[in-house]
């Protein structure tokens, strides 16, 4: 701070048997998202009764500036407020590494390239954080110190929440088979771009790396998985439906030999996939007051409302009408809206699944 004192984050190490990957869990990054912190919570009342294969690490609260970034009585939070950087870009990736690595070490063997890469990840994160003499912004300095815990996981949750939506995950294309270990019914497949957050920051050096080796000839996987994971609605917690969604993520540390079989298992449900391409923001035609009307989750027909949007303005014009009915010529699943009813032309009203397909 300002002041000189030093802001933290509470971090909490559990220690497994060392047979299983290892895993990273962190929370509330952005400001407002902060079911994480009740997720974490169970995680740690549930964890105390689990066999622990691998060590765990969580971290609610990530980001310290955020949480405590407040504006009358909303939490803001999302963008640093003084460079106006989403915080969740402003994690660290090195597009060269893995080419460098894989011409240094081409014929070794996967354990190897599994434990020298990660340090290869750490040191290029401690280059930037501790020899750089230009500095960091404040952003960078707190992505770069939660990333240097991430990246010595195996298996990295970032938890997140929509502004008002349901139940989503960001998935690396490779990992689909994944996504279907969570109780989440909604998966958005992400390419191997780096974009600047986290999920990205912790996959793509592993995938760049798979492929790297891939084109001398090796066909190597280093089980490495990374997700963001969006827990609903911002500004709310809810302690029941947190224990719900951390049994759901001790299905898939179950799944993936991170903690001892105890029965964790998904629920059968209809899981819908969608390529990141095909999620699509939906700005709003006009200002106006919105009465959202789609339901998050479900397939809405063409030609179905979406929302109406009021327009008093309307309201003593001839011919016109006040309420403004909002439809697409597609079939889409909206998964999540706007978090006030009052809105501007250009506002992103919805983010919705296009060309969805069953996972
Ligand atoms: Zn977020």
């Amino acid at each position: 701070m300002a002041s000189g004192v030093e802001l933290t984050v509470p971090v909490y190490r559990i220690k497994g048997r060392g047979t299983g990957p290892s895993v990273y869990i962190q929370a509330n990054i952005h400001g407002a998202e902060v079911q994480g912190n009740a997720v974490i919570y169970q995680l740690l009342e549930l964890l105390q009764k689990q066999t622990l294969l691998g060590d765990i690490t969580l971290v609610p609260y990530a980001n310290p500036v955020g949480c405590n970034h407040k504006n009358g009585e909303y939490t803001l939070g999302r963008f640093d407020p003084i460079t106006g950087v989403n915080w969740n870009r402003m994690y660290h990736f090195n597009d060269e590494l893995a080419k460098q690595f894989v011409e240094q070490y081409p014929d070794t063997d996967v354990d190897t390239i599994r434990s020298e890469f990660r340090r290869w990840m750490l040191d290029d994160i401690d280059e930037q954080l501790d020899h750089n003499i230009f500095g960091l912004t404040t952003g960078r300095r707190i992505a770069y110190q939660l990333q240097r815990m991430a990246l010595q996981a195996d298996l990295v949750l970032d938890l997140h929440t929509g502004p008002i939506s349901s139940k989503h995950l960001y998935c690396p294309e490779y990992a689909k088979n994944s996504a279907s270990y969570f109780n989440i019914p909604h998966t958005i497949l992400i390419p191997n771009d780096f974009a600047g957050a986290l999920d990205e920051a912790t996959f793509c050096p592993w995938w760049d790396l798979t492929q790297a080796y891939q084109a001398i000839g090796r066909k190597l996987d280093f089980n490495k998985e990374s997700f963001t994971v969006e827990l609903g609605s911002q500004e709310l917690i809810d302690l029941d439906e947190a224990l719900v969604d951390a049994k759901s993520i001790l299905g898939y540390l179950q799944a993936k030999g991170a903690i001892a079989a105890n029965g964790f298992a998904p629920d059968a449900m209809v899981r819908y996939g969608c390529m990141l391409k095909d999620y699509k923001v939906f700005y709003s035609p006009m200002g106006g007051m919105v009465d959202y009307l789609a339901e998050f989750g479900e397939p809405l027909p063409a030609g179905q409302p979406l929302a109406r949007i009021l327009r008093m303005d309307n309201y003593s014009e001839a011919d016109s009408d006040p309420l403004h009915y909002l439809t697409l010529d597609q079939t889409v699943i909206p998964i999540l809206h706007f978090a006030s009813a009052s809105v501007n032309q250009g506002t992103e009203l919805y983010k919705l699944f296009s060309n969805y397909f069953e996972l």
